[in-house]
């Protein structure tokens, strides 16, 4: 591990991250983030290390903001769209799910710097408070025991069956383990992470033009893997409850799970027709200059990542050795 720091270090104060990034700069870079911790947590609190530490935020962001263009990710489609070219080093910032903590602990840094956002929310989340169904997994796991390889094969298992099926499956886990999540993310026995944005903030920040939103679907089910009738309600049953909510438009979608299979092309033509104008994934790498606005690439970052790290990977070093992004 000790020596594995050191060939971090080392690369990072080598010129290796300059021209890597150069490499990149006329390409699109889009970051994902989920939520935000105020310090360090407990295992069971971040198991999948989704929740960013504040401090590590606060670092990453101000790097950003130093050398790159941050960028709306609607503006960054505008230039796609219409075969606009994109400033060099243009790079977006995302966050998936719609965690309470966005509001709570990014916004604050994110008006500092002056840099845009896009959060996508999965409305059942935030409307009706009930957790994401792979947290409930996550959960019911943990409470029974279950390390973090068991947890991420049912996950993974759980993540290819037929979604309409989702609900049940999810019952069964829950049923055999005997430790079932509350259904509702605002219960006093979760952790602070757990908690969805409200209306009220999510209208805050989008009044302050710094943030938009887009949709992450309704219940957080794969689309690729729902039958049409589904997938195309998750599409735009939540673009219509986010519009009604926030008094705007919606017409940006991210993939929940985002891995290739988890959207097909008859994704993008349902999501077409509930009247988005770009898709995003989890698929690693960056975004050419012409690329189509729908199947966007991105660049995970989570809270294993210090910042050496962080930079390596955003700066295309870490794609270069562990050959993912071509
Ligand atoms: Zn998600």
């Amino acid at each position: 591990m000790a020596f594995k720091k050191l060939i971090a270090s080392v690369l990072a104060r080598s010129p290796l991250p300059l021209i890597t990034r150069r490499a990149h700069r006329r390409q699109l870079s889009i970051l994902m983030f989920h939520g935000f911790a105020s310090g360090p947590l407990l295992p069971y609190e971040n198991l999948e290390h989704k929740h960013l530490e504040v401090a590590k935020w606060r670092a990453f962001a101000g790097w950003l903001a130093r050398v790159y263009r941050v960028i709306p990710l609607s503006e960054a489609v505008d230039c796609l769209e219409r075969g606009k070219s994109l400033p060099d080093y243009a790079l977006c910032v995302t966050m998936d799910d719609g965690f309470r903590s966005t509001h709570d602990l990014a916004f604050p840094v994110l008006k500092e710097l002056a840099m845009p956002a896009s959060i996508y929310l999965a409305t059942s989340f935030v409307e009706e408070k009930r957790p994401i169904w792979v947290d409930r997994v996550s959960y019911s796991l943990i409470q029974a025991g279950q390390g973090y390889a068991d947890l991420r094969t049912v996950k993974s298992r759980l993540k290819c069956q037929p979604q309409d099926q989702i609900e049940q499956a999810v019952a069964e886990i829950e049923r055999q383990t005997g430790h079932a999540m509350p259904l509702n993310v605002n219960d006093p026995s979760l952790p602070a992470t757990q908690r969805s944005l409200d209306w009220g903030q999510i209208i805050a920040m989008r009044d302050s033009g710094l943030v938009e939103f887009g949709s992450h679907t309704c219940t957080h089910r794969i689309v690729g893997r729902c039958s049409r009738e589904v997938a195309f309600d998750e599409l735009r049953n939540s673009r219509r409850l986010i519009e009604e909510r926030i008094g705007g438009r919606c017409d940006l979608f991210c993939y929940p799970n985002g891995t290739p299979g988890d959207f097909t092309p008859e994704s993008e033509a349902l999501a077409r027709e509930a009247g988005y104008r770009s898709t995003l994934t989890t698929v690693a790498g960056w975004n050419a200059a012409n690329a189509s606005p729908f199947a966007l690439r991105r660049l995970g970052v989570n809270n294993e990542l210090n910042l050496t790290r962080f930079q390596l990977t955003v700066s295309g070093v870490m794609a270069r050795i562990e050959g993912y992004g071509a």
